[in-house]
């Protein structure tokens, strides 16, 4: 029986993010600029095969979720079989998507199919004007559409809102109320300094002032949800779902994140805000066995930083300054 991986700080580490592109349809400002971000070449991200072979190994080392990112996953052809694949890997990871739902709808019922339950839908305005405001792209009314039938479907829905003072702050208590007939759960996220320009968008609005908007409208109550989950979660009583607060600026959950990611090169990050820890991509690419990849990452697991305030610190330069190529 192989040991799971732990850090050298006692965090288990079962969570896989994986981003299967750079590539993007819309281009949020708080993610991209407008015009000028420089896509990878094909040779330079993973193959499919690349990738689901790092995924076997990262379940046989006792990852149990994998979640499928980007860029937009779906821009990326191949995927639906991609998914499908790992849906069958020995131990049967969870299988977790978050995309921009632009492209989702027609793919929903493969999903179901392939067994994906669970769906993060980013969504930062519920006004079609605010959100082109936002994106940059007119696709709203496409992403509408997708949430309503995953929701029919009976996927369980989770709707991602980057909360930027001036542009939708004035919407949190329309999304709140969203929560009161589906038992969706919207998570309003901190913007973090990855917007592929300088990271202008950073702690604009803290998830402490996103509660007090909250608390000056509803009477919120919190709802335990595990010491490891990431976000911190309230109802309104009577309502059907759920309201969380990440907290990914002010880095609240560190102590407790069990998350590796992969980017698209296939480079291991064990902190969003620290750079490449190993390039497995290229252990991959130079004919190394599985053996020798586990070590290497039980190597770098064994060196992580106790915190993204550590990892930040550490940085000489910052290799990614978009959320393209690491998924968030
Ligand atoms: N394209 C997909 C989407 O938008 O859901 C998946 C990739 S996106 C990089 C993953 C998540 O990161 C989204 O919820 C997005 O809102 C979030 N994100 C991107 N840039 C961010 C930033 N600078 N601050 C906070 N969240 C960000
Ligand atoms: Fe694309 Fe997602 Fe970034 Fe928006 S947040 S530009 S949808 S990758």
């Amino acid at each position: 029986m192989m040991q799971p991986l732990v850090d050298n700080h006692g965090r288990r580490l079962n969570y896989l993010r994986l981003a299967v592109t750079d590539r993007c349809n819309l281009r949020c400002r708080y993610c991209m600029p407008a015009k000028g971000i420089a896509s990878m070449r094909r040779d330079e991200i993973l193959s499919w095969e690349e990738a689901y072979r790092l995924c076997r190994i990262f379940v046989e080392l006792g990852v149990e979720k994998i979640r499928i990112t980007g860029g937009e996953p779906f821009v990326r052809k191949g995927l639906l079989p991609f998914l499908m694949e790992l849906s069958r890997l020995p131990g049967r990871p969870e299988i977790d998507i978050t995309t921009n739902g632009t492209l989702l709808a027609d793919h929903l019922d493969a999903l179901k199919h392939i067994g994906v339950r669970r769906l993060n839908i980013s969504l930062d305005s519920l006004n079609a004007q605010t959100f082109y405001a936002i994106t940059r792209r007119r696709n709203f009314e496409n992403i509408l559409q997708a949430v309503n039938k995953a929701d029919t479907l009976g996927f369980k829905v989770k709707i991602n809102v980057v909360v930027i003072t001036g542009i939708n702050d004035h919407e949190i208590p329309d999304f709140v109320r969203l929560t009161r007939d589906r038992s969706w759960t919207v998570r309003f996220i901190e913007p973090m300094p990855f917007d592929g320009a300088g990271g202008q968008y950073k702690s604009l609005l803290t998830g402490d002032d996103i509660l007090a908007r909250l608390e000056s409208k509803f009477d919120v109550e919190p709802v335990s949800n595990g010491k490891l989950a990431v976000a911190k979660l309230y109802r309104v009583p009577g309502y059907q779902g759920c309201i969380g607060i990440i907290y990914g600026y002010s880095r609240r959950f560190c102590g407790a994140c069990s998350r590796l990611r992969l980017s698209t090169r296939g480079e291991l990050l064990t902190c969003l805000y620290g750079n490449p820890v190993l390039d497995l991509g290229a252990l991959l690419r130079s004919g190394k066995g599985d053996v020798t990849i586990k070590r290497a990452i039980r190597g770098a697991v064994d060196k992580r930083l106790s915190d993204g305030f550590e990892a930040e610190r550490s940085l000489q330069r910052s290799t990614f300054n978009s959320m393209v190529a690491i998924g968030g």
